[in-house]
Formats: C-alpha cells, sequence, structure tokens
C-alpha cells in the first residue's frame, strides 16, 4: 500500500478545516493542516465575532438612550471610543487564533503556517514543500465580492470595517444582504450618519416579506436612511469626501463606503485545476452528498462550495466528512430547518419556511403573527417593536416557519429550533405555557389565523 505523509490533509484554517483537523486527529489520524493567514478564518478574524462584539458595542447607544425612563441619570452624554473598542476586539480575537492554535495542537495536528496548493489528487504544496496525504479537505471560505466601477478601489469590504480609521462620520453601505444590514445597524448604533443603500425594494433577499418590510421599518425608526432600488455607478473623491454616483444621476457623499455585495469562495491559487477538482459556473466547488469533489480522494465543506455559507454549517459538514472517513460513517447533516439570525438591531432570527416558500412548498397554510411593544419599551422612551410570525402546514399542523424581529431574536429562535426539527405541531406549541413576562412567550400564545 502507497504510504503518504499524511491521513488526511486540511487546507483552511477556518471553522470547517479547524473543526474536521481536530475530529480527524482525535480519531488517530495522523493530519496536517495549511494556513496562510491567522487561524479561525472569517468567523473568527473579520466575520460572526467581532461583528457580534461591535453589535454588542452598538447596542449600549440603546442601552444609555432607555436608563432615564427607568430612573438612571447619566452624569454626561457617553463619549464613545472608537480606538479603544478596536484594541479590545483586536486582543480578543488574538486570544482565540491562540485557543485555536493551542487546539490542534493538543490534538496532534500538524500546522503550517503556508499558501497550500494541490499537486495532485493527494499531493498538496507548502511554500515549496510537497506532503502526500490520503484524503484532502479543501475548506478555504469565501471572500467579499466587491463589483467593478469607475473608482471602486474607493469602496471598503466588510474585511476592512473593523479596523476603519477614523470613525466615519457618514458612511454608505451598498448591498441588501445580512452583512450590510448587520453593519449598516452597528455603525447606526456607534454613532455614525448610515445610508444603507440596495438596488432592491426591500432588504433580506430570501426572507419572509413580512419580516424584511418590518426590519426596514425598525432600522429606519433606529435612524438609518433607507435608500432603495438604486444602484451605485462611480465612486470618486470630492471635497467633502466620497462622491458616490447613483443611476438617475443622483450623488450622495459619504467619508466611507462599504461594499456589502455577496462573497465568492475562495477557490484562486489552490491549484484546484492540476488537481481535477471541478468548480461551478459560481466558482464553487462542485460536491456530492458526501461532499466529495470530482476527485474521489479530495473534499470540500463550508463556503468554499456556497451550499449555505454559515459558520455553524461549515463545523456539522465538516464532522461528516471526519466520521465518514475516520469514524462510524454514520452522521448526516439534513440542510431543513437550519434557524439563523441577522444582528441588526433589533434582531432578526428565522427557522425554517418563509410565508412564500412554505405556500410553494406545502399549498395550504395557515400564519399566525403578531406585532407589539415588549414590556421594555413601556419605560424606555423607544418606540421599537417585535414582529412574531408562525407559518404552520395546515394538512399536518407542523410549523414549519418561525420568524421574529426583535430584541435577542437570535437567542429565542435557538430554542424553538430544536421544537421545529423535533416536528412540533401547531397544538404542541399552544399547549407549551409561556414564561411571563417575555418576549419568547408570544409563539406560543398566538391563537387567531391571519383571514385568508
Ligand atoms: P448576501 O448574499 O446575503 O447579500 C448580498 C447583497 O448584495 C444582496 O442584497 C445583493 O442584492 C447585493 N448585491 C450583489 N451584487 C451586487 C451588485 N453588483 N450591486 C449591488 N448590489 C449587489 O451576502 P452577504 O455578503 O451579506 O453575506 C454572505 C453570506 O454570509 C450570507 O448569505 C450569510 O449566509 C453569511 N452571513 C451570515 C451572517 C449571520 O449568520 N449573522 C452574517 C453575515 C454573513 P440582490 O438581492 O439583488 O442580489
Amino acid at each position: 500500500m502507497r504510504h503518504y505523509d499524511f491521513d488526511f490533509f486540511v487546507i483552511g484554517g477556518g471553522s470547517g478545516g479547524v473543526r474536521a483537523a481536530r475530529q480527524a486527529a482525535q480519531l488517530g489520524a495522523r493530519v496536517g493542516l495549511a494556513e496562510a493567514a491567522e487561524l479561525g478564518g472569517t468567523c473568527v478574524n473579520v466575520g460572526c465575532v467581532p461583528k457580534k462584539l461591535y453589535s454588542y458595542a452598538a447596542g449600549y447607544a440603546e442601552a444609555f438612550e432607555e436608563a432615564a425612563g427607568f430612573g438612571w441619570e447619566l452624569p454626561e452624554p457617553p463619549r464613545f471610543d472608537w480606538a479603544r473598542l478596536k484594541t479590545q476586539r483586536a486582543a480578543e480575537i488574538r486570544r482565540l487564533n491562540g485557543i485555536y492554535g493551542s487546539l490542534l495542537e493538543t490534538a496532534g495536528v500538524t500546522v503550517l503556517n503556508g499558501w497550500a496548493q494541490l499537486v495532485d489528487a493527494h499531493t498538496v504544496e507548502v511554500d515549496g514543500r510537497r506532503h502526500s496525504a490520503r484524503h484532502l479537505l479543501v475548506a478555504t471560505g469565501g471572500t467579499p465580492f466587491m463589483p467593478e466601477m469607475p473608482g471602486s478601489e474607493l469602496a471598503l469590504s466588510s474585511d476592512a470595517m473593523f479596523d476603519l480609521d477614523p470613525f466615519p462620520r457618514r458612511l454608505l453601505v451598498v448591498g441588501g444582504g445580512y452583512i450590510a444590514c448587520e453593519f449598516a445597524s452597528i455603525f447606526n448604533g456607534l454613532g455614525a450618519e448610515v445610508t444603507l443603500l440596495h438596488r432592491r425594494a426591500h432588504v433580506l433577499g430570501g426572507f419572509d416579506d413580512d419580516v424584511r418590510q418590518f426590519l426596514a421599518g425598525e432600522m429606519t425608526k433606529a435612524g438609518v436612511k433607507l435608500h432603495l432600488n438604486s444602484e451605485v455607478t462611480a465612486l470618486s473623491r470630492g471635497p467633502g469626501g466620497l462622491l458616490v454616483t447613483l443611476t438617475r444621476a443622483e450623488q450622495i457623499e459619504a467619508d466611507a463606503v462599504l461594499f456589502a455585495t455577496g462573497r465568492r469562495p475562495n477557490t484562486e491559487g489552490l491549484g484546484l485545476e492540476a488537481a481535477g477538482v471541478k468548480v461551478n459556473d459560481k466558482g464553487a466547488i462542485v460536491v456530492d452528498a458526501h461532499y466529495r469533489t470530482s476527485v474521489p480522494s479530495i473534499q470540500a465543506v463550508g463556503d468554499v462550495c456556497t451550499r449555505v455559507p454559515l459558520t455553524p454549517v461549515a463545523l456539522a459538514e465538516a464532522m461528516v466528512v471526519v466520521d465518514a472517513l475516520f469514524g462510524q460513517g454514520k452522521r448526516r447533516l439534513d440542510y431543513e430547518f437550519i434557524p439563523t439570525a441577522v444582528f441588526t438591531h433589533p434582531n432578526v432570527g428565522t427557522c425554517g419556511y418563509s410565508e412564500a416558500d412554505a405556500r410553494a412548498k406545502f399549498g395550504d397554510v395557515a400564519i399566525y403573527s403578531s406585532e407589539f411593544r415588549a414590556l421594555r419599551h413601556t419605560l424606555s422612551g423607544r418606540t421599537e417593536r417585535s414582529f412574531m410570525k408562525l407559518v404552520v402546514d395546515r394538512k399536518t399542523d407542523r410549523v414549519v416557519g418561525l420568524h421574529m424581529v426583535g430584541a435577542d431574536a437570535g437567542e429565542i429562535v435557538q430554542g424553538f429550533a430544536v421544537a421545529m426539527r423535533a416536528g412540533a405541531t401547531k397544538a404542541l406549541f399552544d399547549s407549551t405555557l409561556g414564561i411571563h413576562p417575555t418576549v419568547a412567550e408570544e409563539f406560543v400564545t398566538l391563537r387567531e389565523p391571519m383571514p385568508g
């Protein structure tokens, strides 16, 4: 039998890659992992983690605003120190990079700090040195997509937002997806004047239509200017900042422009072609149900395959691969009812089908929804409202869609996601007692379906 340097070699030290490498090593495989940048990938370095920290920072602005209604007198208007937040964040991310490194080391994974390139179906080259492996995993993630136009080099990607200097007084965010909405909310909360410019009539494509409209209303109330049905055609430097030209010859001036216009798989320079790994027309690696690429010894997981570009999905995919290669081969990942949250202010949390998708799939659906002012805001002085919605398949009574816009929606929907995966019916929701007084209890007290 041919000897390989490694049983398993992972390209990419992000969420999927690190999880796969650790698990495989814990199952006794000889594992190598190559990462050219810091360990942790997008999620740890320029994604989920720092974004959530900044979202917490923005949340303090709301808390200060609300405090007076609850009897607190703040001695003077609180001052926000952007430099301090950046330093604090950077220290925490460095700590996490270190933790990832020591987890791999403890598991016995050989970590190579360098750019890896496939040479053939069983060989990878890192900084001029070749290593052979029985199995290879590509987990290189994605990277921001920046549309080309005159002056587009003046725009920033989300990667650059975390260390932006100076803090922008006026920020223009282009795009209407997760990243655009989250950064618009964060910088609005931190004190910038934020305009979110999107080419469609509504933000958050793919989400439930009521959620999209409700969120837009709440973001507007919170101070984000929504500029919809519009596109940027050019950027240039003007005397007072960046001049952004829009369709219909309008112009907007801003101190910073974020292009949050989607992400693309990281497949450049990996030697995919040399090894015979096929990519689709969007540049994503094509995999079968077992995450095998067109080359049987090479697998791929996470954003580089662009199935569902979420960290927990990449982790779960990694574990399926490792279980198949070195474990019992029993693990599967079901892509239905994946919960997700958008960390806007207020949050969006969702699990299962939008009303439109549920109608298309199940036909006859019942809709329950509620919009209300949370108890907190009876004294806070803020006009923020919450929205909750259940989509029920009438044939089976199963709750097939659960949607929320409101504080802590991510935390709340995570719990309900378990019930939904277990196939909870509306009757089961109805027989569940609420926890009073909470916002979440509304999900178990929705009694009357919407007419129609
Ligand atoms: P999305 O695909 O969610 O959104 C991209 C946005 O950019 C869309 O609104 C799209 O509009 C718009 N767009 C694309 N191309 C252009 C263009 N040429 N000009 C103008 N607008 C354009 O991508 P994101 O980058 O926001 O996020 C990527 C993925 O990362 C998400 O789908 C999500 O899975 C994940 N993510 C998850 C987070 C979370 O879990 N909280 C947070 C951040 C990211 P249109 O709809 O018209 O195509």
